[in-house]
């Protein structure tokens, strides 16, 4: 399925039926599963034999649709998780442990930032966050003998600032660390951050990767590069044998390819269970089949409607990559060439008072706690979903207090501009 383009692979990677089988991938709503003999069901727990024994660890259904994502973001190997911030918190915890240290960048999503800056810290797990647009100097500076993992969101959510994966993955590199980035937002139609050096990519399948509001999820996939037995004495985790899990030793046992994905479900989806149902997986797998079809015109939407706010009086500034004004403009040409995504956010005028004004007179944009949806909606995250921040820290993560976050849905746009219009007209 490689060698296919991105939308064939949205469509059709992932799962081949057999004769007379499910054209559909099936949904295997199952716990469990049945072995004729102690011994086959032992040779799956020795990981010696592969196959499925209990869906808190694996479930079909959800292997095929992380196989498709694997095969999109052009890794070689995923797991679906059940939620973006299980996928985050997994991915990380699969490399550190009490004692080490991270290295993110602080424009990232709130969920993110929290779960980094304070429950991780509760495991004895430090961070240190960077700007994302930090000089090569900076970055190096940031690290720590017991950095072990730096992480970054390719558009942030919903700074909508653009990571520089190239940089970031050679200072990752040179400190012999994996690069870990979270690509909800352009989703793998839009950029594929394997091919700029990133190791392990991230999702929350509930954004564009559903699409429709349906279904909470998450994906975790491994670009297959990063070599955990060149930094033995770093990863214990991979590279030491798992007590837990009779003395396997997964970067040994299954290379640079497939140790990261085995240790995580083995060991830690094992421990945390937080499994994507099966339902759910292919509530997920009919989004990602018109993904390519369903992202540019989120895209479209977005510049048209950036491109409206820019020219509005009312308005006092606009976040899009893809407008000429932006300081990411460059950066997105190089990494987002056919355009990031449909979230643009923008600041009014008149402040927090003009922003709920605007919000409550928008008849198409729903006020929601949501990105990257059919339907379109908006969001003052200040009062929202970054509420713990102070104001110094909101400024510093690029949602300060007046900032609306819109996504743009898949409405037809000249729709979505007189609604937007509209409200803007309705502050005085
Ligand atoms: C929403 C989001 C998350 C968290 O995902 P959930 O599915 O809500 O847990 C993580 N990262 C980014 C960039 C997001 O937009």
């Amino acid at each position: 399925m490689n060698n296919y383009r991105m939308g064939t692979k949205c469509v059709q990677a992932g799962y081949k039926p057999g004769n007379g089988e499910p054209r559909q991938i099936p949904i295997i709503q199952s716990t469990t599963f049945k072995y004729d003999t102690s011994e086959d069901m032992g040779k799956l727990f020795d990981l010696e034999a592969e196959g499925y024994f209990y869906s808190r660890l694996q479930n079909p259904t959800c292997d095929h649709v992380a196989a498709k994502i694997a095969a999109m973001e052009g890794g070689t190997a995923a797991m679906l998780t059940s939620s973006g911030q299980a996928a985050n918190f997994m991915a990380l915890f699969n490399i550190c442990e009490c004692g080490d240290h991270i290295v993110a960048s602080s424009s990232i999503y709130g969920g993110t930032f929290n779960l980094i800056s304070v429950t991780m810290a509760k495991m004895g797990i430090t961070a240190t966050f960077v700007s994302p647009d930090a000089t090569e100097e900076e970055l190096n500076a940031a690290f720590k003998p017991n950095t072990k993992v730096m992480f970054g969101e390719t558009i942030a959510n919903p700074a909508l600032t653009v990571l520089d994966i190239e940089l970031f993955a050679k200072v990752a590199h040179e400190h012999g660390v994996p690069l870990v980035v979270d690509n909800t937002f352009p989703t793998p139609v839009n950029c594929r951050p394997i091919e700029w050096g990133a190791d392990i990519v991230t999702h929350s399948t509930t954004k564009y990767m559903d699409g429709h509001g349906a279904a909470l999820g998450g994906a975790i996939i491994d670009g297959g590069h990063f070599d955990w037995m060149a930094h033995k004495d770093r990863y214990p985790g991979l590279c030491t044998p798992d007590e837990s899990y009779h003395g396997i030793t997964y970067a040994e046992k299954f290379g640079k390819e497939g140790a990261f994905i085995t240790k995580c479900t083995a060991q830690l989806m094992r421990d945390f269970g937080s499994m994507q149902s099966p339902n759910s997986a292919f509530i997920l797998n009919l989004g990602l089949e018109s993904l390519h079809v369903r992202m540019p015109k989120h895209v479209e939407n977005g510049q048209a409607v950036a491109e409206f706010l820019e020219s509005h009086p009312k308005v006092a500034y606009v976040n899009y990559p893809g407008l000429p004004s932006n300081k990411y403009y460059d950066r997105a040409k190089k990494y987002l060439p056919n355009g990031g995504c449909g979230v643009v956010s923008f600041g009014l005028k008149g402040g927090r008072e003009a922003a709920s004004t605007f919000m409550q007179n928008l008849k198409l944009g729903a006020i929601e706690t949501h990105v990257a949806d059919a339907r379109t909606c908006c969001l003052n995250p200040a009062t929202s979903t970054h509420r713990q921040m102070t104001d110094e820290q909101l400024i510093e993560a690029g949602v300060p207090a007046e900032l609306i976050r819109i996504s743009l849905g898949l409405e037809d746009k000249e729709d979505l501009i007189a609604d937007i219009s509209n409200a803007l007209d309705a502050i005085k």
